[in-house]
């Protein structure tokens, strides 16, 4: 008898070879690993399709069939293995380029196969390129029985596989003969039902023994849906109750610094040098954060907001409550211009309150640097405002009450909590600022451990960017629009792709446009900046400079201005090969215009032909300025692992569960936890032991496979 624990080897019909590629082929160490490998589609045996009707370019199709001819065709890169399938109604072409001499030798002409693939066309004829093949097994009585055995299975998974395991065997068809055995020997303690019985009647889960059964080998599509139910928000509840244990213990053993009073620094600012009304948005969100940081709990928000909604001011004057209580205030920002931006700005609106605001940066060496190390550590610097400066390790505050990480989507997950260690007195308040909106799922599971607050409203009197699509034979136009603008005084911003891959191709491309528009626009009647990458810092903080003073009128740029720079007089933004920008950093891109009270221009030059997905991106731009809506887009069209600033997360690595789509699973099993962890925090109640039990072992394989890997 097995047990999910044993190592693989010892599953009957394994051994030491096999075990040793599913080991490296696909991370299958233990039979409990093997039993979590499902299947990512299912053989309906009870439906297939005819060849006559087989026509429609792209359409997936399953055949069941006699196999009527196989050879080998061509030479070298065209060389191929070619077969016949024929069913009553016709025959089709299968074609192979890959893995052809073993295919040639697995295959048996005379036999019958099911066969999955897609239709394509070529030559005017149809046919299916690598279809997967499967034996049609002589009909053999003695099924085993399974917990759900009620008519006669149509149902076969068929699992993700590899050249390597197919060579031994182990295709999806040995995997599942695999699977069967372990399912079948396992005892039914080795499949304790982990959620309580209260949850599984009042929401009609599947019992977890029969889920993970279905879920390998279901009688028909609606046990298949209610074992993928089952598991799903089994997945997703554990995940949530694992993140609001640990927000909930936080604030019960960390105790916070309490900012009981709102003093001079806020009020004189908020009642003289605030220069606009707060948004109705920004008060809310103002409130919430006051009161958390009046509990005597330590404070880890969450600040959610669409570009050019007023974050700064919520977090300056967060700062200020921290001030007015007789502590000092952080606010880090991911790149040296946005920190400096922050830096002018704040020291312009409360230099005059007598609060002393220090920046620090990789850039402040030698004695400068030393000096504000003294002055943090002494506590003369209030607020200090810098990069990822401030959190290595010689710098230390005195009293640090709050730490405010500003577009948090750049920063490591880990770097939130490297704030904490600075301070002597005990870990200060943490506020994170999102750059632009997560959407709602992704951000329950990456901060799921974090309050958060949405600033929802935009501050009044802002007219909505008009965004459009051009190609090159648009070019004199957006170039004589250029021109218009910048005669009644406005400044526009043109923006290349630049990634690392492409580096040297990107930089030529922006090279020789920059070239371009000195043609075009010529000096002395026109001035132009660039800043990119590869420059010296100080000459792009020059560079930078001129735009922002207006000396000059168009800025040739990448990425770097992306985020937070703040020039009020810009109202175009032109994106070159914009169907290279990710949603989120487009729409970062465009939130640089529309900050003055002018009218704002965003215009997208793509080339002609652009993939599917480019195309709803680009649509997605003209179509909407919601960031929110945005984000969710977002997520739809590339998944969540592709989001920017998750892909190292491994939160975010489901075995069925996908935020894009399970985003109600998710928000039930997020509330559910919540409430049962407000009745009983330690999980303590009889009703609960299975919820604990199952977090501590899970706890308990998380710490095997790291000492594994
Ligand atoms: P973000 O949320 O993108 O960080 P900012 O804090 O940079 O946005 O604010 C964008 C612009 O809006 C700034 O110029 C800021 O001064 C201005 N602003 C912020 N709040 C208000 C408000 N309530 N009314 C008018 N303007 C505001
Ligand atoms: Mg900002």
């Amino acid at each position: 008898m097995p047990s999910l624990d044993s190592n693989i080897e010892y599953l009957k019909g394994v051994g030491p070879q096999r075990a040793e590629v599913l080991k490296k082929e696909l991370g299958i160490f233990t039979c409990r690993d093997l039993l979590f490998h499902f299947p990512f589609r299912y053989i309906d045996r009870t439906k297939f399709h005819k060849i006559r009707d087989a026509h429609n370019e792209g359409e997936q199709v399953q055949f069941r069939g006699i196999l009527r001819r196989l050879e080998t065709l061509g030479e070298g890169r065209a060389r191929r293995l070619v077969g016949s399938l024929r069913d009553e109604t016709g025959m089709i072409e299968l074609v192979w380029f890959q893995a052809v001499q073993w295919l040639e030798k697995s295959l048996v002409v005379g036999k019958e196969y099911i066969v999955f693939g897609r239709i394509s066309e070529f030559n005017g004829r149809f046919n299916i390129t690598h279809p997967e093949m499967e034996e049609v097994a002589p009909v053999s009585g003695g099924e085993p029985a399974t917990p759900s055995s009620g008519g006669s299975r149509s149902f076969d998974p068929v699992y993700p596989s590899t050249d390597k395991l197919t060579q031994k065997g182990l295709d999806a068809k040995g995997l599942r003969k695999l699977i069967r055995v372990l399912l079948d020997g396992l005892a039914p303690a080795e499949l304790p039902e982990t959620l309580p019985d209260y949850l599984t009647a009042q929401y009609k889960l599947t019992s977890r023994r029969e889920a993970l059964y279905n879920i390998h080998f279901p009688a028909n599509q609606q046990d298949l849906d209610l074992a993928t139910r089952r598991l799903k928000f089994e997945e997703l509840f554990f995940l949530q109750l694992r993140l609001l244990q640990i927000r909930t213990r936080r604030k019960d053993s960390i105790r916070g610094f309490v900012f009981s009073n709102i003093g001079d620094f806020f009020n004189t600012f908020f009642n003289e040098k605030l220069p606009f009304e707060l948004t109705g948005a920004q008060k809310r969100v103002l409130k919430e954060i006051r009161a958390d940081l009046a509990t005597g709990k330590q404070t880890n928000r969450l600040v959610q907001g669409d570009v050019g909604s007023g974050k700064t001011a919520v977090a300056l004057m967060t700062m200020l409550m921290a001030l007015d209580n007789g502590f000092q205030a952080a606010m880090m920002a991911p790149t040296e211009i946005l920190a400096q931006q922050h830096f002018t700005n704040i020291t312009e609106l409360v230099g005059e309150l007598g609060v002393n605001v220090g920046f620090l940066s990789g850039a402040i060496k030698g004695k400068k640097r030393a000096a504000i190390l003294e002055k943090l550590a002494a506590g003369d610097i209030h607020i200090v405002i810098g990069t990822h400066a401030l959190i290595e390790d010689w710098v230390q505050f005195k009293n640090l009450g709050i730490s405010i990480i500003d577009e948090q989507h750049r920063f490591g997950v880990e770097q939130r909590a490297a704030l904490w260690k600075k301070n002597p007195a005990g870990p200060p308040h943490v506020l994170v600022m999102t750059a632009t909106p997560i959407p709602r799922t992704l951000a329950m599971t990456l901060y799921g451990d974090l309050d958060v607050s949405v600033i929802d409203e935009m501050p009044p009197g802002r007219k909505p960017i008009t965004t459009t699509h051009r190609n090159e034979h648009h070019r004199l136009r957006v170039q004589g629009f250029m021109r218009e603008e910048i005669a009644k005084g406005r400044q526009v911003y043109v923006v290349y792709p630049m990634i690392e891959e492409t580096e040297t191709m990107d930089l030529q491309n922006l090279m020789s446009g920059f070239e371009a528009l000195s043609r075009d626009f010529p000096t002395p009647q026109y001035q132009i900046s660039i800043v990119h990458g590869k420059m010296k810092a100080a000459d792009k903080d020059f560079e930078m400079q001129r735009f922002v003073k207006g000396e000059t009128q168009i800025m040739v740029a990448t990425t770097v201005i992306e985020v937070g720079v703040n020039v009020p007089n810009a109202s175009v933004m032109i994106i070159e090969n914009a169907e290279r920008f990710g949603l989120s950093q487009l729409h970062q891109l465009r939130g640089r215009v529309g900050r003055g009270a002018e009218q704002s221009f965003c215009i997208l030059m793509t080339s002609f032909k652009l993939s599917a997905e480019g195309r709803e991106r680009i649509q997605t731009m003209v179509r909407t300025n919601d960031g929110f809506e945005i984000a969710e887009t977002d997520l739809r069209l590339r998944g969540p692992g592709n989001i920017e600033g998750t892909q190292q997360s491994g939160m975010l690595r489901f075995l069925l569960a996908d935020l894009a789509r399970d985003g109600q699973v998710l928000t039930a099993a997020r509330e559910i936890a919540m409430r049962i962890l407000e009745a009983d925090p330690n999980l303590a109640a009889p009703e609960h032991v299975r919820l604990r039990q199952h977090l501590a072992s899970e706890g308990k394989e998380a710490r095997v496979w790291s000492r594994i890997s």
